[in-house]
């Protein structure tokens, strides 16, 4: 029985055999052939090349048509990468050499070439690799007569073990065939880690030698709570575990009698507890935890785990959907917040021009307003259906606000061409997550209907911690003095321009601050649907009074560690 500690991303208890996914997506297994299969292999081979030709050619026309000829074009080359003879010509050599399955064979060559052109000091070259990547994976994938489906073949349900994995391998895993995950990297605010609290599964990321320590098939129990995990455990331990994990689900059960009570506080003061979601999908969990609106649509997760850019009549669907199932009750649409930790193929961007200080969020939007404008048509379109209302993420100062209500004019001037129905006096929000806007939320009120804080990234930026890095995650502090002083701004700015002030960052659902951010006079707390009932029964356990006097104390402490148990300290007091 061996024991290992990560960050506790997702909480609750599971208990699974190890499934490993590999690190490298390209490898593949090595199989001897007989000669005589040469042939066969070959024609494998031109299948899988003919095949990916005909889906790059689809999708460079799909591209055309929406986005513009010059976009398409980005596609050419991929289409040259295909006709690469040098390559096709080595896989065959090393294929008749080497008597060795062609997909083994054709991994190879890729990695040597992806090798090549990454040393190369010619910066359009070194571009290329992100070609030769792409086309490659493509040509794989058809090779083995496989799409991403890792997760569909499950036979049973597995705990995955992982190197990393991206907010999209994420969203493509079922509740139903994966009980927990565990990955070497990550942080708690990572979007892997936030997907894994939308999936309500345990997660425990930043194992570091996760993969190195767990074999497949090993038994884990993984303590998604405390980010624990144990390898093969004995009877007793399992057992344990196994009535500790009925104690929680009693505990959040227990929860759930509040759930369709206001969030009202002992004397009085309301609050709204609202639900962050990923996928339309979610909206029946949002329900049954009690939320009273939908505080944050991440939309980005529409554009992944699909090799073209979704429609917008797709968009319109999947908001229309959200908005009558919701309806009266408010939604909150951010638009598209790409970059970061989250990639989306389609765009054929560098990774390295879209870090969390990059090309990311509205920076792209602003710069793309073909991609945005399609997205804007659609949330309008879908506005005639509920109470629907967009927010903007990652603004830094006022011109890109500026900017972007220009856009959104146009697209509402589209629409009225067309004579296509939208509510012309939609709700406009700006996400504060960044220190710039944090600091001058005073002029941002004047331009906006509401303010929603993105703790997630208002932490990073703030404190100089990437939210994905492991290493630098003891430093990931939402109490810590900086922020909240940036909070108290944010939402004192707010009211005195007479708008309201929700946080949909992970801060607003950690029990341990409701206390805190109530006192400083949060209107609105959005959050992972599990948390709600839980959330709302702290409120309702306290006087605004004393959350207010709580909220005065913190402020005095110096450290955001001081601050984190003083506020557990209170939060177990109220709650005895
Ligand atoms: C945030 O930054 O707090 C936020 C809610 O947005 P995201 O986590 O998607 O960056
Ligand atoms: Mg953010």
């Amino acid at each position: 029985m061996i024991q290992l500690k990560g960050i506790a991303a997702a909480g609750g208890i599971s208990v699974g055999p190890a499934h490993k996914i590999g690190r490298e997506e390209l490898t593949v297994p090595r199989q001897s052939i007989k000669p005589e299969e040469i042939p066969v292999q070959i024609q494998l081979f031109e299948e899988a090349l003919i095949k990916t030709r005909k889906e790059i050619v689809a999708l460079q026309k799909r591209i055309a048509v929406e986005m513009g000829q010059e976009q398409a074009e980005i596609f050419d080359a991929h289409l040259l990468v295909l006709e690469d003879r040098m390559l096709i010509e080595e896989v065959i050599l090393r294929l008749k050499q080497e008597c060795v399955n062609v997909a083994y064979i054709f991994s190879e060559v890729l990695k040597k070439y992806i090798n090549v052109f990454s040393k190369i000091e010619d910066e359009y070259l070194k571009e290329r690799v992100v070609d030769v990547n792409d086309v490659g994976k493509r040509i794989l994938h058809n090779l083995l007569g496989r799409e991403r489906k890792e997760f569909e073949d499950l036979k049973e349900k597995v705990v995955v073990v992982a190197h990393d994995l991206s907010p999209s391998d994420t969203a493509a895993m079922h509740k139903q065939k994966v009980c927990a995950f565990i990955t070497d990297i990550g942080g708690k605010t990572s979007h892997t880690a936030i997907m894994a609290k939308s999936l309500e599964i345990p997660a425990v990321v930043g194992v570091e030698e996760a993969t190195t320590k767990i074999k497949a098939g090993d038994i884990l129990i993984v303590d998604g709570g405390t980010g624990v995990i144990i390898i093969n455990p004995d009877e007793e331990t399992l057992r344990a575990y196994q009535q500790e994990e009925l104690k929680l689900k009693g505990i959040t059960e227990g929860f759930l009698s509040v759930k369709d009570l206001p969030a009202v506080t002992l004397d009085g003061k309301a609050v709204e507890i609202v639900a962050n979601i990923e996928l339309p999908e979610e909206v029946p969990s949002v329900k049954l935890h009690g939320a009273q609106g939908i505080g944050l649509y991440r939309t980005e997760f529409f554009y992944m785990n699909r090799r073209d850019l979704p429609s917008e009549e797709e968009h319109y669907q999947a908001y229309k959907y959200v908005a009558e199932e919701m309806n009266p009750l408010p939604v909150i649409i951010r638009t598209l917040d790409l970059g970061g930790d989250k990639f989306l193929s389609q765009f054929e961007i560098p990774k390295d021009m879209q870090p969390f200080l990059g090309w990311r969020a509205i920076r792209f939007c602003l710069a793309r307003p073909d991609i945005f404008k399609v997205q804007l048509r659609a949330i309008l379109r879908a506005s005639v259906h509920g109470k629907l209302k967009l927010m903007y993420p990652m603004i830094s100062g006022i011109e890109e606000l500026q900017q972007a209500k220009k856009i959104l004019d146009e697209a509402k001037k589209e629409l009225k061409d067309r004579g296509i129905p939208f509510y012309n006096d939609i709700e406009v929000g700006a996400m504060i997550e960044v220190p710039s806007a944090a600091m001058t939320a005073d002029l941002l009120a004047t331009e906006v209907d509401f303010f929603s804080i993105g703790t997630n990234d208002l932490i990073q930026y703030s404190l100089a911690v990437d939210r994905t890095n492991e290493k630098v995650a003891y430093l990931y502090e939402p109490a810590h003095p900086a922020v909240l002083r940036l909070i108290k701004n944010i939402i004192e700015a707010a009211h005195n321009a007479g708008i309201r002030v929700g946080m949909c960052g992970e801060m607003a659902g950690e029990p341990a601050f409701v206390l805190v951010l109530l006192g400083l006079g949060l209107d609105e707390f959005s959050m992972p649907p599990l948390v709600i009932p839980e959330v709302k029964s702290i409120i309702r356990s306290i006087k605004l009074s004393d959350a207010q006097a709580i909220a005065k104390e913190a402020l005095k402490l110096s450290t955001g560690k001081e601050v984190a148990e003083f506020s557990q300290v209170k939060l177990r007091k109220i709650l005895g």
